[in-house]
């Protein structure tokens, strides 16, 4: 399986789960959305007490349902909020705090935000950037629900301004092992749930650099979690020097391989 398809087997994963589970809320169905959650709006109180988030005088956030909490609060703290429209067809939406007093929550919405926000194409250096996941994991990586608009928005932001704290709100079930990665994604700094807060290190997020980049959908990982293939492999390439893997570099090129193909090329039988 290819990274493309491992992300979109996370996302179909978790939009069943919260879906089965009740924990996705309006808008429904939530498959092919970033997905709101029950406990959003606890997950935005929770975000509210970050030092970041204190600090901040200009926020930019994503336009989902999941965050809009999150806009709300930024509005009634007196921060002026920069929305990205949806699919960034309208580009971008500021709104002055000072100018919606007492409509925070209704200018936190789309419809909202398009009625008091004013479109622009240059705004202030946000002091904070939220985004939306379909999953996140502890090493920083996110997945975003497959359009690519929240990568583009974190690069955007960080060519014109360098680099800004990143963060996003989850419900504990989107907190995953690991997200299926290509080089170009964007990480973040700060998962707030309903429960906790958890910084990513910047060891964590330099962790995932080490780890070879096929490793989510590698038949090395199964078997190492079926307890069919000893850790050396995984720490000798998987997380060391997986430039020197056979299968890294077949995969590189697109030439098919055998599952059990051990990382020095050679064939083991008993991997099945
Ligand atoms: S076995 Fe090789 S290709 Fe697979 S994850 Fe490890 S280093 Fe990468």
């Amino acid at each position: 399986m290819d990274v493309d398809n491992a992300k979109q087997a996370l996302r179909e994963k978790i939009w069943r789960l919260m879906t089965e589970r009740k924990i996705a809320v309006f808008p429904l169905p939530c498959w092919g959305r970033i997905p709101n959650f029950v406990g959003a709006e606890k997950a935005a109180e929770k975000l509210r007490t970050v030092k970041e988030w204190r600090k901040a005088r200009v926020i930019f956030a994503n336009p989902d349902a999941a965050q809009r909490k999150v806009r709300e609060n930024a509005l009634k703290d007196g921060k002026t909020l920069i929305m990205a429209s949806p699919r960034l067809k309208s580009g971008y939406l500021l709104i002055t705090p000072e100018k919606i007093r007492g409509k925070e929550a209704y200018a936190s919405t789309i419809k909202g935000a398009f009625k008091f926000g004013v479109r622009v194409e240059e705004f202030p250096k946000p002091d904070l950037v939220i985004t939306g996941c379909v999953a996140v994991d502890a090493y920083g990586n996110r997945l975003g629900k497959g359009g690519g608009y929240g990568d583009a928005e974190i690069l955007m932001i960080k060519d014109r301004f360098g680099e800004v704290p990143i963060a996003t709100t989850v419900h504990p079930v989107q907190i995953v092992e690991r997200v299926p990665v290509k080089p170009k994604d964007q990480k973040i700094d700060i998962v707030a749930t309903p429960k906790e807060v958890i910084y990513i290190s910047k060891a964590k997020r330099h962790e995932t650099r080490k780890t070879c980049k096929w490793y989510a959908v590698c038949p090395m990982k199964r078997f190492y979690e079926e307890g069919k293939l000893d850790r050396k492999w995984i720490e000798n390439y998987c997380m060391g020097n997986y430039e020197s893997c056979v299968r890294y570099r077949l995969e590189e090129k697109g030439i098919l391989h055998p599952d059990n193909m051990l990382p020095n090329g050679e064939i083991d039988e008993s991997l099945k």
